[in-house]
């Protein structure tokens, strides 16, 4: 084939003016890259035809499938009346209708949607806001925000201060703010979760006057390698954080949209946050979407004349795009037109036998699940890690796709995150194909 579709004229394109993120270019042009041109359902399709099962959902985005239908009408008809026009002083029918629809899914009073296009600006407008909220309220010492260990919110400066998986985060640390990181555990409940939370909660109490917010994922740490913990764990950290008057900045932009078994995981936590970030789901993988979640009393302090200058400054050019409103609002439809939130539970019991079926072996140190949420450690057959040099995990995704099943793993562990639209037998074949392909690397 020649012409534009030509795949060897893509490949060699790509290899010469792409840079792709968070990868190494040196081994990604070492090999013909994967160049997906349509997808149906749950499956992609690569330039040369082959099928592919879309195991992470398109990095943790895709709800109910590609090209669904319904979503590619609420597009279509959206690109009828207008592409894009600016939140900046204008406003438009699809961010106002999400903004009510979104505050009447969130179940607690978050009643002001503040938008943006990226799960990192979300949870940075988050951080800012509660800054200025702590400056603008007398509370002027709050300067600092408490984070997880091995919390992941995104790549701009500040959500990486508040971050702390090594691997991403460490080259930057001259340009940082400094966090204080609570410990938390790779797998929930036990005694690991125990000892966390008593210096967590130490942490608190000692920093208890200069901190402005708390920020977490809940219940799923994701790119930490998919660490978890218990609802009571993180319930007691915000307990404790609340009395102290430290603001919780719930980054829900991987846990949102019905991931963990629940609309929102703070649901299953039990504790109204004061600010809630999504991104990831929110437009149902179809197009970059974000919003800040927070209470009127966070709003009413930033309230003032114009001379008073104590308005929010933040907010970019692409905030609230209305096709990606569009895709959002035909989502939440087909969130309840279909019944997701019912059949997530289903996938998620299905997840479970699957794993305990397939990895129940040697050679995996732990298999951890929350709703279609998975993180599996791979390890030696001797129980020792892989030397990184290995690359063990990559070599187990790259022979998993030569079998048709994406995914991408975070170093060793494996990663299994799929559209909420997965039928029993594709995830038969994730989880599958995954242990074969983990088997046969073991050699
Ligand atoms: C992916 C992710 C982000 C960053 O979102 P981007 O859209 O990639 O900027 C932030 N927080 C969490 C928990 C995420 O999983």
């Amino acid at each position: 084939m020649t012409g534009p579709d030509d795949p060897e004229r893509l490949a060699r394109l790509d290899h010469a003016h792409l840079w792709h993120p968070f990868t190494q270019q040196q081994r990604w042009t070492a090999r013909e890259p994967l160049i997906i041109s349509r997808a149906e359902g749950c499956t992609l399709y690569d330039v040369r035809g082959n099928a592919y099962i879309d195991g992470v959902a398109s990095l943790w985005t895709n709800v109910h499938g590609h090209h669904h239908p319904a979503l590619d009408a609420a597009v279509k008809a959206q690109l009828d009346r207008v592409a894009h026009t600016t939140m900046l002083g204008l406003s438009h029918p699809p961010a106002i209708e999400l903004a009510l629809r979104l505050v009447d899914l969130v179940p607690w009073g978050l009643n002001r949607v503040f938008y943006s296009d990226n799960g990192s600006t979300a949870t940075e407008v988050a951080l800012k806001m509660a800054f200025q909220f702590q400056q603008q309220t007398g509370n002027v010492k709050r300067t600092r925000f408490a984070a997880f260990s091995d919390g992941y919110h995104g790549d701009t400066l500040g959500a990486v201060s508040v971050g702390s998986v090594p691997l991403f985060h460490q080259i930057y640390k001259p340009l940082l703010f400094d966090a204080v990181v609570l410990p938390a555990p790779r797998e929930p409940g036990g005694e690991e979760e125990a000892a966390c939370i008593e210096k967590a909660l130490a942490l608190l109490d000692a920093h208890a006057d200069e901190l402005a917010a708390f920020v977490f994922e809940p219940l799923v740490q994701g790119a930490a390698g998919m660490k978890m913990h218990s609802a009571s764990f993180l319930k007691a950290l915000c307990e404790r954080a609340r009395k102290h008057g430290i603001l919780l900045v719930a980054d829900e932009v991987a846990t949102g949209f019905g991931r963990t078994g629940s609309m929102f995981a703070m649901e299953q936590v039990g504790i109204t946050p004061d600010f809630l970030c999504i991104a990831k789901g929110l437009a149902a993988g179809y197009l970059p979407l974000a919003a800040t979640l927070t209470t009127e009393v966070v709003y009413s302090a930033f309230l003032g004349s114009p001379e008073s200058h104590r308005q929010f400054f933040h907010g970019h050019t692409f905030t609230g795009n209305p096709l990606a409103c569009a895709a959002a609002l035909a989502s939440l439809d087909v969130f309840e037109e279909e019944g997701v939130l019912p059949r997530v539970d289903a996938i998620a019991k299905h997840l479970a036998v699957l794993l305990k079926g397939w990895f129940e072996k040697e050679g995996v140190a732990s298999v951890r699940q929350c709703g279609v949420m998975a993180g599996i450690d791979l390890v030696q057959r001797n129980g020792e890690p892989w030397d990184p040099a290995v690359t063990f995990g990559y070599r187990v995704c790259m022979r998993a796709r030569e079998q048709g099943v994406l995914l991408r793993p975070l170093g060793d562990t494996l990663v299994v995150n799929p559209p909420l639209a997965i039928r029993d037998v594709e995830l038969t074949k994730i989880v599958r194909t995954a242990a074969e392909a983990m088997h046969a690397e073991q050699g």
